[in-house]
Order: C-alpha cells, then structure tokens, then sequence
C-alpha cells in the first residue's frame, strides 16, 4: 500500500528542490512550511481519484502470499472434502462415457459390414474383434470418432486451441534465470532442453510419423482419459503429452477463472510446468539440486522411502509451483489468486506415497506451501 510518510518526505523533498531551483530566498521559514503542507494537500487531492481508481489493480501485489487464505491452510483449502479426489475421478468418468457413447455411435455408422457391426454392442466389444488386421482398423475409426467428440468438447467449452504453453514456457524460463543454485552452464542447457520440449494433446494435430496415428499418443496414457500428463521422449523428440482426463480435469474444475484471459485452462499451469521440467530434473542434473536434496533430507520422516528415490518428482513439483507463481502472481486479486492456487493443486487430494511421488498431502503443505507462499 502508499506510504505516506514516505510519500510525504518524497514530496516535500521535490518542492525544496525546487525553490531551491528557482532560487526562492525571500520567503520567510514559516512561508516555506505552509507551501509545503499546502502543496502536500493540494497534491492529494488531485490524485485521491487517481489512486481510488487504481487501488483495485494493485490489490493483489501489495498482500504478502502468507497472508493468503490458501497459505494459512493449504490442505484444507485445497482437498475440502474427504472424498474430493473420488468427486473429481467421477466427473472426468461421465463425460469420458458420454464422448465415448457418441464416438462409438459414429463409428458403427461409418461401418458398412453388418457381421462385424452385430458384434459391436457396446465399447468394450472393439477389444474382441478379430482377427487383428480387422480389429486395428476399427480402433482406428473409433479414436478418429473419439477425437472430434474431444475436439468439439473443447471448442464447446471455448477454450484457446493451444494450451497457455507458450506462456508456461515462458514463466519456467524466468524461474531457471531466478535460481539462485544453478550455475550459468547448466542454465544455459536447461533454456536449451526448454526450447526443444513440444505438447502433445489429443486434441491438437499430430503431423509427423511416430505420432500419425493418434491412437498411439492416445495409448500412452495407459488409459486413454487417464487424469495425467507425462514427460517422455519420441523419437529423440522430448515431448509432454496431456491426456485427456487432466484436460477434462482443467476444464470442469477451471470454470470458476473462465473469465480470467488467458488463464482458461490455469489448473493445467503447474502440471505443465512440472512435466517440462522433467526433462531437465534431479535425474538429468543432480548437482543442481544439491540445496533442495539437503532440505528435503529433514524431512525423510515424510517418506516412505530414502529421499533420493524422490527426487525427480519433487524437483519437478518445484518448478511447476515456480512457474504456478510467476504466472498467478499476474491475477491482482488475493482471494483469486488463492483459489487458483488451491483449483491448481486438486488433483493431488488423496493421493499416497507411492515410492517415487511423496504423498499428496507432502506436496501441498510443504511444497506448495513453501514456494508458493513465501
Ligand atoms: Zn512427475
């Protein structure tokens, strides 16, 4: 907020400035002071409209982030009820059925032989077709079916045709020039891997070989509307696919900031992030990250497993929240600002150490809470 002393001292600082300037040497002490008291009022009231009108905008930047709702109970606020993972699995389940119904409908449609279209009941009946050859090109109408249902899905939904990737890109190249621990070289690698990195979504276009059949990508969700996102290399391409699910995840739980430009798809913000940076994490780069081992090392009570085996993950959820803050830090008001950072964080409620993630409750309390909060 203004500081009024000093903007005051600022203020009488400028005017003595100026008399001294103009060389006003006849005016008694006592003139002086009253100048400066008038011009003090006389310079507040012309600008008490300007700063009304601008206080909404710069709300936001003048409360610390400890003083945010999600900072003083990042866990409650973000997993409300217990069975808030289960709410978020059963919405992405619906609309996976219906897109896959309308998909299937289209697909029998486009199916002239009558033998093979009676064995064709429901979705689960393509896994049975056989022989293969015939199999295969029935899975492939059905995912060419499938990926208009998703495509007309998301433009239902207006969302941007590209993911905010740009934008994230942009915000993890600002938290790698940030880090204090890294040195230049490997910096310089790490904006390098950055550059290199493409998203895959189901929804966008696919245009060279290893991925012209989209069915392929789709497979390697494990579980084609899998709530997930993942890091991986095609081709010696480094790639992060979004699956379906966490799109859908996005979206239906992303409503609430639909207004907010550019930030549509803002739960997707920090697992962007975090898959990027994946490809540059502990594993790729260990003396980077020899700061975060030792402060993480307190907390291997926390853990089910030694710390090292964590590593990656966290490294990852580091800079994910990194770029999570850089990009929220833009939404002026503190109140939307924290249920962003909560809506970001959804997807981790419920879920357990599994060996290589800590448990989700490690990731919003400690993690969340310490770098997007501090
Ligand atoms: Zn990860």
């Amino acid at each position: 907020m203004v500081d009024r002393a000093s903007t005051r001292g600022i203020f009488t600082g400028l005017l003595s400035i100026l008399f001294k300037a103009i060389n006003i040497h006849y005016f008694t002490r006592m003139t002086i002071r009253r100048a400066l008291n008038m011009g003090f009022m006389m310079t507040w009231i012309i600008l008490f409209p300007v700063v009304l009108i601008m206080l909404p905008a710069s709300a936001g930047a003048g409360v610390p982030d400890t003083s945010l709702p999600f900072c003083k109970t990042p866990y409650a606020l973000t997993c409300p009820g217990r069975n808030a993972d289960t709410v978020r699995e059963q919405k992405i389940a619906k609309i996976e059925t219906e897109l896959k119904g309308r998909a299937f409908e289209k697909m029998l449609d486009d199916i002239e032989d009558e033998g093979l279209k009676s064995v064709l009941q429901k979705f689960d009946d393509i896994d049975s077709v056989k022989p293969k050859r015939v199999r295969q090109s029935v899975e492939k109408i059905f995912y060419e079916k499938l990926r208009e249902e998703f495509s007309r899905y998301i433009s239902e939904n207006n969302l941007p045709v590209n993911l905010g990737d740009e934008m994230v890109k942009e915000a993890l190249h600002i938290a790698i020039e940030e880090a204090e621990s890294i040195s230049p070289l490997i910096k310089e690698k790490m904006h390098t891997i950055l550059n290199e990195t493409r998203f895959l979504a189901f929804q966008n276009n696919v245009d060279d070989n290893s991925l012209d059949d989209l069915h392929a990508l789709y497979k390697l969700c494990t579980k084609s509307f899998e709530d997930n996102a993942f890091a991986t290399t095609l081709k010696k391409e480094k790639v992060v696919v979004i699956c379906p699910g966490e799109m859908i995840g996005a979206i239906e739980f992303g409503q609430e900031f639909a207004f907010v430009p550019n930030l549509k798809l803002y739960p997707l913000v920090m697992t962007l992030g975090h898959e990027l940076s994946h490809h540059f994490d502990f594993k790729h780069y260990p003396s980077a990250y020899k700061q975060v081992l030792e402060e993480m090392s307190e907390h291997s009570s926390d853990f089910k497993k030694p710390v090292e085996k964590y590593m990656r993950e966290i490294t990852a959820d580091i800079w994910g929240l990194k770029v999570a803050k850089i990009v929220m830090n833009k939404i002026s008001n503190p109140l939307t600002r924290s249920k962003m950072y909560a809506g970001s964080l959804n997807d981790l409620c419920g879920s357990e150490d599994d060996g290589v993630h800590p448990s989700g409750r490690f990731r919003i309390e400690t993690l969340a809470s310490e770098y997007l909060c501090q």
